[in-house]
């Protein structure tokens, strides 16, 4: 590239020569802000620019990236508002490499829950890979709001300018402003531009990649929220399987149905290390019968669980709750093997999926009740912000299971599909201009989520194979979707982070790293890098298969294969979801 390297020589008096005292400064930053002509409707308020030079920071990249030190970056934060509309402020913050190490990246970054960004420590990822990395408010009023504080303008009314920021929109003009700044304020005329996210993260990762061809060389996707209308409902499933079942079991039966759960189908991956890295396997040849008569205890505060497998086991839950002591019964059994199963309408077909067997009953948590010494469900948490705000527009954090059933979901869910298909719902399946663009996905989900089930990853991608590839066979299919929208499931792993019910697992770390490799050098992630967090083997590393691939060791202190899964294993993937009329992308 003589030709390129020459032009880089004639504009090397640019930016990339100065020091970071140089270029951090607002005058610096107002003078290289994108003109209110870049972007169609756009307002910048150059008023609002903020910059400071960060030196020798640290950087924790808790579940999402390597730790680092040494960074040294410029700080800067200014807010713009969209032409036409009146109290309408965005305010954007940005992390930009001293000069000398920026690599012509940007990284856009997304949120969680019902928030937007996951905050400025996610920031320095960027710096760590030369990138200027960027995160939004999206609008809400301030870098720490929650599309929730601003979802309603009174009850009744949707405040649909937030709805449209937080399902797509907000994460796409915090992109293009990125990009356009890295280039003005770095003086160059070419990027490569990245996202990273998880969870609500994924979702706003994939609402991108949908939407906007060419707005990302690649994109880092893990445990995507997608398909809202199904997965906040969803949340529910548990307690109405519970309520429908008229059983509440205590937190330590389910705590012993899983440990039985993990015992059993630990070696089924064929080496016995606490993680069930086949859960597929685990779905055909466990039943939480098995467990019908298995002892618990925990004690009131905190305590061990029974597992079969004899080690200590981590509780399950947080909060107080009595000594639990007893055997696992066949109610207990029941419910455990209902919730697995997936949530069934009254004409028995099946409605959504639920997590792979080895996730905690997250979603089945009971609460006691110490004046009739009994256990009970409620329904909390982000269906009931779903329900109430979402889709009866009303500011309320209750809502009664009182005579809801599963086609009282089912019926939520259809309304969601209803409102929602446009944005919170994010699983259009045709990728084809992005991938006729070049673009790559990197995206991972631990095998034992419980808060996302695994298997809509899978099914997404399936998705997107038939619409790209019709008339192709699914391995045929599978093998061409694999060269640039590569599945990892993380064995043993939870949601967005390794799982201490299973602390041998791997975790991985340098998913960015990985992506960049594929993106800017052709390297493609055969298998993804993990590293063991915690657990008796914290610190190794271990390879993750992508699916339709799954692992499997010949023993013990052998290395991971990654094989084809038998049709059984395979079907398991695919539930026939043929309850709500409509394809279930
Ligand atoms: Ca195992």
């Amino acid at each position: 590239m003589a030709s390129s390297g020459l032009l880089w020589a004639l504009f090397a008096t640019s930016a990339l020569a100065q020091s970071l005292a140089d270029v951090c400064t607002v005058d610096y930053v107002v003078d290289h802000l994108p003109s209110d002509d870049d972007f169609n409707g756009l307002v910048f308020d150059s008023s609002s620019v903020t910059a400071n030079p960060v030196y020798n920071a640290s950087a924790n990249g808790q579940n999402n990236f390597v730790s680092a030190t040494g960074l040294n970056y410029c700080n800067v934060t200014f807010s713009y508002s969209h032409a036409g509309r009146s109290n309408d402020t965005f305010n954007l913050w940005y992390y930009l490499p001293t000069p000398s190490s920026f690599q012509n990246r940007f990284l856009a970054t997304g949120g969680g829950g019902e928030s937007i960004n996951s905050g400025a420590s996610g920031l320095a990822q960027g710096i760590i890979n030369g990138a200027v990395a960027g995160l939004t408010d999206g609008g809400f009023g301030g870098f720490n709001n929650e599309v929730t504080d601003v979802i309603l303008l009174v009850n009744g009314t949707l405040n649909y300018e937030a709805l449209y920021s937080f399902g797509y929109k907000g994460i796409h003009e915090m992109t293009i402003v990125g990009k356009q700044l890295a280039k003005n304020f770095y003086n160059t005329s070419s990027i490569y531009s990245y996202y990273f996210g998880c969870s609500e993260g994924g979702r706003e990762g994939w609402s991108q990649v949908q939407r906007y061809a060419t707005q990302f060389d690649g994109a880092v996707i893990g445990a995507p929220a997608i398909r809202q209308a199904y997965q906040q409902v969803n949340h529910l499933s548990s307690g109405v399987i519970e309520t429908q079942m008229n059983y509440f079991p205590p937190p330590c039966e389910l705590e012993r149905i899983l440990n039985d759960t993990i015992a059993f189908c630990d070696p089924l991956d064929g080496k016995t290390d606490g993680v069930v890295s086949r859960t597929d396997l685990c779905r055909l040849q466990f039943n939480a019968n098995m467990s019908i008569g298995s002892s618990y205890y925990c004690a009131a505060s905190g305590g061990m669980g029974g597992g079969m497998g004899g080690g200590p086991t981590k509780r399950q839950f947080g909060g107080s709750t009595p000594a639990q002591n007893g055997t696992v019964t066949a109610e207990g059994a029941a419910v455990a093997q209902s919730i697995v199963n997936g949530l069934f309408d009254s004409e028995g077909r099946q409605i959504y999926m639920s997590y792979q067997p080895s996730a905690t009953f997250s979603d089945a948590q009971t609460n006691y009740n110490d004046t009739s010494d009994e256990w009970y469900v409620t329904a909390d948490g982000i269906a009931v912000t779903w329900i109430n705000m979402f889709l009866d527009e009303v500011s309320s954090s209750e809502l009664s299971l009182n005579n809801v059933t599963a086609d009282t979901l089912r019926g939520w869910i259809l309304e969601g599909l209803q409102k929602y298909s446009g944005t919170m719902q994010t699983v259009w399946p045709d990728l084809e201009e992005f991938h006729e663009a070049g673009g790559k996905v990197l995206t991972y989900h631990g095998e034992s989520d419980y808060s996302i089930p695994t298997i809509s990853s899978v099914i997404y991608q399936n998705a997107v194979r038939q619409t790209l590839y019709p008339n192709m066979s699914y391995n045929e299919g599978m093998d061409k979707i694999n060269e640039w929208y590569r599945l990892f499931l993380v064995p043993g792993a939870g949601h967005c982070g390794p799982s201490d019910t299973q602390p041998n697992g791997p975790w991985p770390l340098t998913t960015l790293e990985t992506l960049i490799q594929w993106v800017e050098d052709d390297v493609k992630p055969v298998t993804l890098n993990g590293t063991v967090t915690e657990g008796s083997e914290e610190g190794d590393s271990q390879q993750i298969c992508a699916f339709p691939l799954r692992p499997h060791w010949a023993g013990n202190d052998s290395s991971v294969t990654c094989i084809y899964p038998d049709e059984a294993a395979l079907d398991t993937w695919y539930p026939d979801l043929n309850s709500i009329p409509l394809p279930v992308y």
